[in-house]
């Protein structure tokens, strides 16, 4: 069914609307009302009465921000991307031993134009993204892997980890299995230290954000460290493994199977979508290939953020 830009939109914001008030709860923020939608991005408010470390007023505006998605051209107000905030009463792992005072990939170049980019998440002292400091540890479930997945997973995260000067470590494959509630800190599987983020192949059976025309959603968790800064400290990019199947019968599959895993990689990272059709993290897929000179900006934004302290 094609809706209408009217009914898509209300449509769309009544979706919007349920997923921040998901957000709210699953932040274990008190029930205090929050702003209605301005665009696609909110204001929720509750988390700074809870801290306690500094005084810096804290509005965290989480990107829930819908797309229509990614994949196929089909409108849709399906989402692929999700943000949500750690309550920093939650026990958190010693410093991950692989944390350095220095970052490990060169500061990437903000290049010129003027095309925008949104962040998934962020408060007053910039962005949530991942510590520059220390890598971003990888896992893989290839379930439900097309044929070739390992190399569209390499040239994806080619494309984008250089442009988020990121140092991305793929630690080999997980029997973890994607699902839409993930333990932060999982003992058993990885040692007392964050998750690291997990790249699932799986099915819509599993996550059923998948359902219909998403072909992949990605986001991460963040947290407040010691200087109030938001960090993420895991994720995941859950890739519906039949979409791609039948994704790269086509001609331009691979290169299409490619763009959707870096579009959802830079989810991972934290931005979110810009209404155009020029950009790797416009709302549709247009045929994008690559980065576009905003979402190469938004990354080195991203970048742009010191060493992480406590978390
Ligand atoms: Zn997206």
């Amino acid at each position: 069914m094609t809706l209408g830009p009217q009914r898509r939109r209300r449509r769309m914001l009544r979706r919007l609307a349920e997923l921040d008030r998901l957000d709210a709860r699953s932040a274990s923020v008190d029930s205090s009302p929050w702003r209605p939608p301005s665009q696609a991005m909110y204001a929720v408010p509750p988390v700074a009465r809870r801290r306690r470390l500094t005084l810096l007023p804290l509005v965290v505006t989480v990107g829930v921000t819908a797309g229509l998605l990614w994949v196929r051209t089909a409108a849709t107000d399906q989402i692929d991307h999700v943000a949500s905030l750690i309550p920093v009463s939650d026990a958190r792992p010693p410093l991950a031993a692989d944390a350095t005072l220095a970052r490990l990939a060169p500061q990437p170049i903000s290049p010129g134009g003027s095309s925008g980019f949104t962040f998934m998440m962020e408060n007053d002292l910039g962005a949530a993204a991942y510590d520059p400091c220390r890598p971003l540890h990888l896992v893989v479930n290839g379930e439900a892997a097309p044929a070739g997945a390992d190399t569209i997973l390499r040239d994806a995260l080619a494309m984008v980890a250089p442009a988020a000067g990121l140092h991305v470590v793929v630690d080999g494959p997980t029997d973890e299995r994607a699902q839409e509630k993930r333990p932060v800190v999982d003992r058993g599987r990885y040692g007392n230290r964050w998750s690291p983020a997990l790249i699932a192949w799986t099915t819509p059976a599993s996550d059923p954000r998948l359902d219909g025309a998403t072909a992949g959603i990605g986001g991460s968790q963040a947290m407040t460290d010691a200087t109030g800064r938001l960090r993420n400290v895991t994720g995941m990019v859950h890739l519906d493994g039949p979409d791609f199947t039948q994704m790269l019968t086509r001609p331009e599959g691979r290169t299409e199977a490619v763009a959707v895993v870096a579009h959802e990689l830079v989810h991972l990272f934290g931005l979110g979508h810009v209404e155009d059709d020029g950009q790797l993290m416009g709302a549709r897929y247009e045929g994008q290939a690559g980065l576009g000179d905003g979402d190469r900006r938004g990354l080195a934004r991203l970048a742009a953020a010191p060493c992480a302290r406590g978390v």
